[in-house]
Order: structure tokens, then C-alpha cells, then sequence
């Protein structure tokens, strides 16, 4: 195994998030490649790339996708999804992410990608599902084997710009046996929103598939209301935007109330979590309205306020972070201890695509591991 351990630490009490059980349940497959192995197969397959060492090629995504234009964040995935093309390829890749999960103290996790994206070399659909649950399988032994427990299941996301969505919903089921655990759609959110794959949705709903949406990131209040009612949404992919639907009164100096509209008021009291990803909304233009700073990411207000929130990394590679480095951002932006990051271990076990027994599983071993019990 070739995955590093970065050891981050919480700022008051000093304790490792790494080591802590963490749950992570947006973390996007082609999003989340080692920059050496995409340089590898890249110089397998005759590819350009932007760079030439891994160094310089983090440097090169770092750059692209702090430049605050989403068509160059966009553009790192064509060189991603290009080295995700072959059984092989895919299957490595699937096996390093969860490698690199397993190092960063990752007990369950959610990973998210789009089959129809990894068929320029004329694979099936079904041919790029089982390619990827090979690796993933792989990289859970491989974690085992170094005496953590690590668990997996595959999303698989339709691009809601495109006209697959009932196929690529129809795949999801094929395979819930075999590795997939629910479906998510991705893409362009502003445009796109998830009333245009109603067939789709209906299908799912018929089936008892667990769905996720991508709402509330790049668009706002009318896509979260689609994704609810269309999509029947279990979780919201991000979800920020939902705070559009929030309103601060200040009375005086001393007091303030606040208003929630109908949307958020649902959200919360459904308890639906928000897989909330720091980094990446503050690189995408997520809390834009906020501001652009950590401090002003709504996450604070959701949190206090009672909303199920979840703390994810949606790109570790574009955002260069894992998900122990995200939680830290938070302690040290919100001032948060032991207790707050496990409530959004917690949050995420109650809410994974798994059976109660299964999820009350993952509850206990966080309870054990945060020295609960
Ligand atoms: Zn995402």
C-alpha cells in the first residue's frame, strides 16, 4: 500500500481526527485519484498531461481549481475520467481510493461516480460497475489486512445533462446486490434540475432505491425543492443553498431570532442530511453570497440551528484534502471539539444507505472509537 497518513489534529484538545472512525458519504471516484497513478497510466496510454511530476501536477490542480472558474475546476475531470477507461484502470483506481480511505480512519464510505463517463473505450455499462466494485473489494482487503475495518458501497450518479438517467437508475438496481448501494445524479446543476430525470426518480421509488441529489450547490432554493419532491431525495448533495430559505432578524444588540421558510423547515424536521463538503464549496462558489471565507460557510448556522449536517470532501484530489483535514478546518474555523465532530460521524452512520442494523453497527463502533463506550 502506497497511501500516506497525515495525522491532523484537533486544535483544543490535540487529539488525532485521523485516528478517530470517520464516515464519508460524498466522495466523488474520479475526483479522488493519486496524482503518480494518473501519470502513470497517462504515460500508458500516451496522454499529455499538464505536468510531469506528482508535485507539480497537485500544483497544477490546486491551481485550476482555486481559480474560482468552474470551467477550469470542470476541466480537471477530463484528465481524470481520460486514465478511467480500461477494467484495469478503473479497478486500480477504485482500489487506491479506498487504500487512501482506510489511511485516513475511514469506517464506511459512499463512493459516488458515473458509469456513463467510462465508456469511450466500448465497455458496458455494466462491464464499468463490476470493473470498479473488483477494486473497491480489493482496497477493502488490502485495509483490512493492515487490521482496520473498512466498509464500502458504490453511488452511482447520473449526469443530469445528459439523457441516460432511467439506464444508468435501472444499472443502480441491477447491482444493489453487488456493491451499489443507492444512485445520485451530478453534472450541471443550474438548468438541469432533477424534475428532468422524473422517470428516473419514479422508477427508484418504485424499486427502494436510496437516492441522494446534488441540490443547493451551484443552484438554489428551486433545485432543493425539486430534489425533494422529484427526486424524493433521502440526503441532499451539499445542500448549503438550503440556508437561502433561513432568515437572521436582530430584535436589538442583545437578540436575534431566526425564520426558517417551508423548505428548510422540512429539511430539517425530515432530518435530511446535508453531505456539506467545506473546501469544495468554497473553491465552486457554494457560499458565494456569504462570502469566501471558511467563517462565512452557513455550515455554522445549519449546525446550531438542528439541521443533520454531514462533513464530506466531494474532490479529495481538486481540493487536495482529506476528510480528517476538513473536519479540522471546521474545529479551528467554529471552535469545534471531540463532541461536535461526533455528532457528524453520527449524523453520517444514521444516515448511510444501509440497513438500520448495518448503520446502528457503524453508530456503535464510532461510540467505541470517540471513547463512548
Ligand atoms: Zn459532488
Amino acid at each position: 500500500m502506497n497511501s500516506q497518513r497525515t495525522d491532523y489534529l484537533l486544535p483544543l484538545e490535540g487529539t488525532s481526527i485521523t485516528a478517530l472512525p470517520k464516515i464519508s458519504l460524498h466522495d466523488h471516484l474520479d475526483g479522488g485519484l493519486r496524482p503518480s497513478t494518473i501519470l502513470e497510466i497517462a504515460s500508458e496510454i500516451g496522454l499529455e498531461t499538464p505536468a510531469g511530476d506528482p508535485e507539480s501536477l497537485q500544483a497544477w490542480f490546486d491551481e485550476s481549481c482555486d481559480s474560482g472558474d468552474l470551467v477550469d475546476y470542470l476541466k480537471t475531470f477530463d484528465l481524470t475520467i481520460a486514465v478511467m477507461q480500461t477494467p484495469d484502470h478503473l479497478a486500480r483506481i477504485a482500489r487506491e481510493f479506498v487504500q487512501d480511505l482506510g489511511a485516513d480512519g475511514v469506517i464506511y464510505g459512499e463512493i459516488r461516480w458515473a458509469p456513463e463517463q467510462h465508456l469511450t473505450k466500448g465497455l458496458s455499462l455494466d462491464e464499468v460497475v463490476e470493473a470498479v466494485q473488483s477494486g473497491l473489494e480489493a482496497g477493502v482487503e488490502d485495509v483490512r489486512a493492515t487490521g482496520q475495518n473498512i466498509r464500502v458501497g458504490q453511488l452511482v450518479s447520473a449526469m443530469r445533462h445528459l439523457d441516460r438517467g432511467l439506464e444508468i437508475a435501472e444499472l443502480a438496481v441491477r447491482h444493489r446486490d453487488r456493491g451499489v448501494v443507492g444512485f445520485d445524479i451530478a453534472g450541471p446543476e443550474n438548468g438541469f434540475p432533477p424534475s428532468n430525470l422524473k422517470a428516473a426518480f419514479d422508477y427508484l421509488a418504485r424499486e427502494y432505491m436510496p437516492r441522494t441529489v446534488h441540490a443547493g450547490e451551484a443552484a438554489g432554493l428551486a433545485s432543493i425543492e425539486s430534489a425533494l419532491f422529484d427526486g424524493r431525495a433521502m440526503r441532499l448533495g451539499h445542500g448549503v443553498r438550503i440556508a437561502e430559505d433561513i432568515t437572521l432578524e436582530r430584535e436589538d444588540e442583545e437578540s436575534s431570532f431566526v425564520a426558517l421558510g417551508p423548505i428548510a423547515q422540512w429539511v430539517k424536521d425530515r432530518e435530511i442530511a446535508l453531505e456539506t463538503s467545506p473546501s469544495s464549496n468554497l473553491q465552486t462558489g457554494t457560499i458565494a453570497q456569504w462570502g469566501d471565507e471558511m467563517i462565512d460557510h452557513p455550515f455554522d448556522l445549519l449546525y446550531q440551528l438542528g439541521f443533520n449536517v454531514t462533513v464530506n470532501t466531494d474532490n479529495r484530489l481538486m481540493s487536495n484534502t482529506t476528510l480528517s483535514r476538513e473536519l479540522a478546518v471546521l474545529a479551528e474555523t467554529f471552535g469545534y471539539d471531540l463532541a461536535d465532530l461526533e455528532v457528524f460521524q453520527l449524523n453520517a452512520a444514521a444516515a448511510a444507505f444501509l440497513s438500520i442494523e448495518d448503520r446502528e453497527d457503524l453508530t456503535t463502533q464510532i461510540l467505541q472509537g470517540f471513547g463512548r463506550s
